[in-house]
C-alpha cells in the first residue's frame, strides 16, 4: 500500500494547529472538495475529500493525534491503514455515494458536518438560482373493467406543495421582499481561486450565504416559514378516457408541486389499474367472454342473449351444430383505442355444457335419441393440408 500523505499536510495545518485551526482548516478543505463542488472533476475531488475526512478524524480525537503524532501515519504494526483503528478508509463520515449531496451548503458549525456527513438531517432542498420547475408527482389509480370501457370522470385529493398564499411564494414576510445575496449578487454561485498545498486551485460552489438561490430572507414568512410553499390536500379532477388500458398513464400538465422563480409547476402522472372483472376479459382492444350454452341450444341454434360491457344486452343467433369452442365476433363492440378512431371487437367463446343431473323425463327423452345415433360418428382423417 502506498505510504499516506501526511495528515497535518492534508490539512494545511503545522504540527502544533490547535483545535481551532484544525476545524477551520477542515471546513475550508471539505467544501472545497467536496465531489458535488466538482462536477467536472468528481473522481479526484472524492478522493481528496475522503482523504480529508480521514486526516480530520484522525487529528481531531485528542488520542488518536497523540497516536499519530507518536507512530506516524503508518502506526505501530500497520496501524492506521485502510479499515484500521484511524477509521476513515471505510468512509467514516464519509457517506457520499455518487449520487449527489442535498445538503451541500455552508456548514453552519461543526455539529451540522457530522450530521451532514452520516446522511442524517444536516440541511435540505438547496436550490439552484433561476427558474426551476417544480416536481412531478405519480399516482395509481384502480379503476373497474367499466370504467376503462367507458372512460370516466374522478375526482381525488392529492397532497402536493402549492405556493404559499400569504407571501405569495416569496418566502418572505409580507410586506418584505427577498433580497438579492451581497456575496454571490444573486448567482447562487461563488468562484475562487485557492493556492493551496495542491497547487492553484477553481473551484465554483454553492453560495454559503444564500444556499445557492441567490437570494436572501430577512424575515420570513410565518405562514410557510420562508419555503415559499406549503403543503395541501386540493381535490383534482381527473379524466380517464375511454379505452384506457392497464398501466397506461394520464397526464394532468400543471398539475404538479409548483415551479419557483418562475419556472413551470411539475405534472402530475396518474397511472391506472383496471381491477379483474368476473365475466370479461381484454386483448389489445377486444373485449372477450365465454358464454355458456346447452347441448339443445348447440344442437338445434338458439339465439344467445349476450352481456355486453356497457351494461346492454346483444341478441346474436349460434347456427345449428355449433361445437363448443367456437369463436362468434359482433363487430364494433370491443375498447375504443385512446388515440384513434378505431374500436375493437366483442368475441365469444360458447362453451357447451353437458347436463349433470337430468329430469326422469330429459332421461327418457336422451335414451330414445341415443337409440337413433348408435353408432360412434368416425374419427375424422386429416388430409395433408389438414
Ligand atoms: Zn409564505
Ligand atoms: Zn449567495
Amino acid at each position: 500500500m502506498a505510504s499516506k500523505r501526511d495528515y497535518y499536510e492534508v490539512l494545511g495545518v503545522n504540527k502544533n494547529a490547535s483545535d481551532d485551526e484544525l476545524k477551520k482548516a477542515y471546513r475550508k478543505l471539505a467544501k472545497q472538495y467536496h465531489p458535488d463542488a466538482n462536477p467536472d472533476n468528481k473522481k479526484e475531488a472524492e478522493a481528496k475529500f475522503k482523504e480529508l475526512n480521514e486526516a480530520y478524524e484522525t487529528l481531531s480525537d485528542p488520542q488518536k493525534r497523540r497516536m499519530y503524532d507518536q507512530f506516524g501515519p503508518d502506526g505501530p504494526q500497520g496501524f492506521g491503514g485502510a479499515g484500521g483503528p484511524f477509521g476513515g478508509g471505510q468512509g467514516g463520515y464519509y457517506s457520499y455515494n455518487g449520487s449527489g449531496f442535498d445538503g451541500f451548503g455552508d456548514f453552519g458549525d461543526l455539529g451540522d458536518i457530522f450530521s451532514f456527513f452520516t446522511g442524517f438531517g444536516g440541511r435540505q432542498s438547496k436550490k439552484q438560482s433561476g427558474p426551476r420547475r417544480g416536481a412531478d408527482l405519480n399516482l395509481r389509480m384502480d379503476i373497474t373493467f367499466e370504467e376503462a370501457y367507458l372512460g370516466v370522470d374522478k375526482e381525488i385529493v392529492i397532497t402536493r406543495n402549492e405556493k404559499c398564499s400569504h407571501c405569495h411564494g416569496t418566502g418572505a414576510k409580507p410586506g418584505t421582499s427577498p433580497m438579492k445575496c451581497p456575496s454571490c449578487q444573486g448567482t447562487g454561485q461563488i468562484k475562487q481561486v485557492q493556492n493551496t498545498i495542491l497547487g492553484q486551485v477553481q473551484t465554483t460552489r454553492t453560495c454559503p450565504e444564500c444556499h445557492g438561490t441567490g437570494e436572501i430572507i430577512k424575515e420570513p414568512c410565518d405562514e410557510c416559514r420562508g419555503k415559499g410553499t406549503v403543503r395541501k390536500q386540493p381535490k383534482i379532477k381527473v379524466h380517464i378516457p375511454a379505452g384506457i388500458d392497464d398501466e397506461q398513464t394520464v397526464a394532468l400538465r400543471g398539475e404538479g408541486d409548483p415551479g419557483e422563480k418562475g419556472g413551470p409547476n411539475g405534472d402530475l402522472y396518474i397511472t391506472v389499474r383496471i381491477k379483474r372483472h368476473n365475466i370479461f376479459t381484454r386483448k389489445g382492444n377486444n373485449v372477450l367472454s365465454e358464454i355458456p350454452i346447452t347441448i339443445t341450444q348447440a344442437t338445434l341454434g338458439a339465439e344467445l342473449e349476450i352481456p355486453m360491457v356497457d351494461g346492454t344486452k346483444e341478441i346474436y343467433k349460434i347456427p345449428e351444430g355449433t361445437q363448443t369452442g367456437t369463436k362468434f365476433t359482433i363487430r364494433n363492440k370491443g375498447f375504443k383505442n385512446v388515440n384513434s378512431s378505431i374500436q375493437g371487437d366483442y368475441v365469444f367463446t360458447v362453451i357447451v355444457q353437458t347436463p349433470k343431473k337430468l329430469s326422469k323425463e330429459q332421461r327418457d327423452l336422451l335414451m330414445q335419441l341415443a337409440k337413433t345415433m348408435n353408432e360412434q360418428p368416425p374419427i375424422k382423417k386429416r388430409g395433408i393440408f389438414g
